[in-house]
């Protein structure tokens, strides 16, 4: 059993970790202040790399795996969660149930200008009514000779407004419940999809999420992604990866907090001493390595079980779950050893912990992983 991660991805982590400290964390307070989606930070992102991250070399990608996605948000998230929210849905979601069910002339025409940047991928399923009840969706897809007609809403969908083409899921076949689901891709400008203004967020709050409506929306059938009414046992599969990726946001956005607990607790001096001589700071930092390395290793098994082709839902749930209540748990602490500079916002740590949130809610909260979870280990 080998515990280090391979010479490849240590790399990859070196050159994200780089890109993002240059890049990213000097502009990372003042566009979480702004609620600013930081459009000119996309071709940089492309140029990395990290918007074709698991993306074929054909299509222009990097041709990267799972366990290379999942390093790639962590470190990204280490610096800016919004930043890792963009490029795990962005990778995971849009383009990757593009890449995982797209036919060729799909793959051609989205995943190419996917990887550039030209078109950033949104993914709907969620609805105002509809959220872990995913199937419970009321958006409808009718045919019309060899057209589609879709009217609906979506709810919550990241890169709603600034993304290139948004894969939307909608009721086909109503009376067949989850089998009668299907997906589709919408591109904007398409009469009657319209995006809703910017929501405002506790975190993730350069992140762009909107609400996006459908009316009459009227696509040909080679929008159609996948086969009729397979749209939801897709999704399953999409939301495993998904959940990964997740993960991996929440153990970078940890890791990134534990980071500034150290250099504060060395820096800060009370009683005429560093913080971090008195045992009670001690503890919380030593609680937050010891949970956010077992965050690690439950997020580097569900990719690496995934790149090996072995059934991975119940690990990614697992690694969801954990990952993400660890990261709350390890911002929670390092803001407390940041004392009442943590809580101005002058300070990186209140967005980490504001951002951290969202991973035990969005892909499936930590209520549905347990459901996930325990319904696979019960059926053992
Ligand atoms: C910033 C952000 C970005 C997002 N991006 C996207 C996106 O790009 N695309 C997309 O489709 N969606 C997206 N989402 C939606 C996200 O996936 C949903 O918010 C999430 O799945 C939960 O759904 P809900 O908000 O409707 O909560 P609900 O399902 O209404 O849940 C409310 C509460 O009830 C609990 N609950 C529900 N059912 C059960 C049950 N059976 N047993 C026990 N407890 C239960 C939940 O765990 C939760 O605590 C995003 C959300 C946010 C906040």
């Amino acid at each position: 059993m080998d515990f280090e991660l391979p010479e490849t991805h240590q790399q990859l982590r070196e050159t994200v970790r780089e890109f993002c400290e240059k890049e990213v964390r000097p502009h990372a307070i003042e566009w979480d202040k702004e609620e600013r989606f930081p459009k000119e930070i996309i071709p940089k992102l492309a140029s990395m790399g990290l918007l074709g991250i698991r993306i074929p070399e054909i299509y222009g990608g990097a041709e990267m795996d799972t366990l290379a996605y999942a390093i790639s948000v962590e470190e990204v998230a280490r610096v800016d969660g919004s930043l890792a929210l963009t490029v795990a849905s962005h990778n995971g979601l849009g383009t990757g149930h593009v890449l995982a069910f797209g036919n060729e002339a799909q793959k051609q025409k989205y995943l190419t200008k996917a990887v550039t940047g030209e078109w950033l991928a949104a993914w709907g399923l969620t609805e105002p009514g509809s959220g872990s009840d995913a199937a419970g969706m009321a958006t409808t897809a009718r045919r019309d000779g060899d057209h589609w007609v879709i009217n609906g809403t979506k709810m919550f969908i990241t890169q709603g407004s600034v993304g290139g083409f948004c894969v939307v899921l909608a009721k086909t076949s109503p009376e067949k419940k989850q089998k009668g689901i299907t997906a589709f891709i919408v591109e904007h400008g398409t009469p009657g999809f319209r995006a809703s203004k910017h929501l405002e967020k506790l975190g993730m709050r350069s992140s762009d999420t909107v609400e996006l409506s459908f009316e009459d929306v009227r696509v040909s059938d080679e929008q159609r992604l996948g086969e009729l009414d397979h749209g939801f046992i897709d999704t399953l599969k999409i939301l495993d990866k998904g959940r990964v990726s997740i993960a991996a946001l929440a153990l970078g956005l940890g890791r990134g907090a534990l980071e500034l607990a150290v250099a504060y607790a060395k820096e800060r001096k009370q009683f005429g001493k560093a913080i971090a001589d008195f045992q009670a700071i001690q503890w919380m930092i030593a609680d937050m390595k010891a949970e956010l390395d077992a965050a690690a290793l439950l997020t580097y098994r569900a990719a690496s079980m995934a790149d090996q082709g072995k059934p991975f839902s119940k690990e990614a749930s697992m690694a969801k779950l954990y990952a993400s209540e660890a990261a709350t748990r390890a911002c929670n602490k390092s803001l407390q050893i940041h004392g009442g500079y943590g809580y101005t916002r002058e300070y990186q740590i209140e967005r980490h912990l504001r951002d951290a949130k969202l991973c035990e809610i969005g892909e499936g909260t930590s209520e549905v992983q347990r459901m996930v979870i325990s319904r696979h280990v019960l059926a053992g």
